[in-house]
This record gives C-alpha cells, sequence and structure tokens, in this order.
C-alpha cells in the first residue's frame, strides 16, 4: 500500500482544518489555567471521534499520543506545563499535529489486514530502542506527516520543507527548537544515507504532494 492511499486530505487534512477553528473556539470559551474545563471540553468534543485527553502523569512538558490497536481509540496526554503555560493558538497547533500523527495510525490499522504493528516505547528505552520505534514504517509515515504540519505551523513554507530535506546540517539551528523530527530522523538518529532517513524524505515530499 502506499503512502498516499494513507492519508486522504478530504477526511484528515478537512478534518483537521476545521477542528483547529472549533476547538480554538471551544477552548477560549474557559480559562486556559482551569484545566478541569479544558479537559472537559476536550473530551466532550472529541468523544465522537474516540480520541480522549488527559493529563499527563510522567511528562511534564510534552503532548503524546497513543492508539489502542483493538478499539482504535486514541488518548493524548498533555504536560501540565503545556496546559498553564501554553497559548490556546500554540496549544491547538501543537495538538493537531500530534491528533494527526494517531489519525495516521488509526487509518494504517483501518486498512491493514495483518493490523499495523505499532511500536510501543516506554519512558527508559535506550537510544537503539528509540532508533528501532523511528526506523518502524508505520511511524516514519506518522511522524513525516507530523513534521510538515509542524514546519508550516512553525512559519515554513514547502519549498524550505523540502530544502530542508535535501540538506539538514545547514537548517541545524532552525531546527533545534522546532517540535518537527527532521533533526531527529536525518541527523541525530540516523546517516543521510540510512534507509530509513530516505524513506523518511520520501514520505515528507509524498505528503507535500498530496496537500497540494
Ligand atoms: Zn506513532
Amino acid at each position: 500500500m502506499k503512502f498516499l492511499e494513507y492519508i486522504n486530505e478530504a477526511v484528515i487534512g478537512t478534518y483537521i482544518k476545521n477542528l483547529k477553528q472549533d476547538l480554538h473556539t471551544a477552548l477560549v470559551k474557559v480559562p486556559i489555567n482551569s484545566r478541569g474545563s479544558m479537559f472537559y471540553i476536550l473530551n466532550k468534543y472529541f468523544d465522537k471521534d474516540k480520541i480522549n485527553f488527559k493529563l499527563s502523569r510522567k511528562n511534564k512538558e510534552g503532548i503524546e499520543g497513543y492508539i489502542d490497536p483493538e478499539t482504535l481509540k486514541i488518548d493524548i496526554e498533555i504536560g501540565i506545563v503545556h496546559v498553564l503555560f501554553t497559548e490556546i493558538s500554540m496549544l491547538v497547533q501543537h495538538l493537531s499535529e500530534v491528533i494527526t500523527h494517531e489519525l495516521i495510525h488509526r487509518d494504517q490499522i483501518s486498512k491493514s489486514n495483518k493490523k499495523a504493528s505499532l511500536y510501543k516505547m516506554s519512558g527508559n528505552d535506550t537510544k537503539a530502542k528509540a532508533k528501532e520505534y523511528l526506523a518502524n514504517k508505520y511511524e516514519i509515515m506518522a511522524y513525516a506527516a507530523q513534521t510538515v504540519l509542524a514546519l508550516r505551523h512553525e512559519g515554513f513554507d514547502d519549498e524550505s520543507i523540502i530544502s530542508m530535506c535535501k540538506d539538514p546540517e545547514a537548517w541545524y539551528d532552525r531546527l533545534l527548537n522546532s517540535r518537527a523530527h527532521i533533526d531527529i530522523y536525518l541527523i541525530d538518529f540516523f546517516k543521510a544515507t540510512d534507509p530509513t532517513a530516505k524513506k523518511f524524505k520520501k514520505y515528507v515530499v509524498e505528503y507535500l504532494e498530496k496537500q497540494k
């Protein structure tokens, strides 16, 4: 199955766009520091999509997503730092990136006969384990889409994204504080000639093409 078949612009692209708008409206109705209200609204809003939000117990600063391969339910864990200090528009952007990642997994699992073999990471995993996780085909695809979204949210146009893929070192300083995974895939964990790095670049370009 080709990557493009996993991503249906009409379904996911529009979904995320609308979602962003409505979620933003929903969120601004309550104070950002009232975390009970925020989670209440998120869960009420996303219940029909089988996406559940909760406060992360272990990760204070990140947003992490998980999908149950059996029920296809998605859990999004949000760190307390985000809940208390992140601007709503930033939070919505970051959430939509993580949700996109998990929706791609949902699509992969739904379309796969033998179920996409998703890789579970635990907090104490070594670099070798992390590398194995990142090299999983389904993760590369999900991270490629998440990366495109993150870079666009950070103000990069599609040409810059392609140029980053070609010469990531030249963009390294600007990628340092980015939510995108280009530096992880193309510099920190894999060499440019590594099959995983090549796949990542390919999926980023395919995702961009699909969105035109
Ligand atoms: Zn994943």
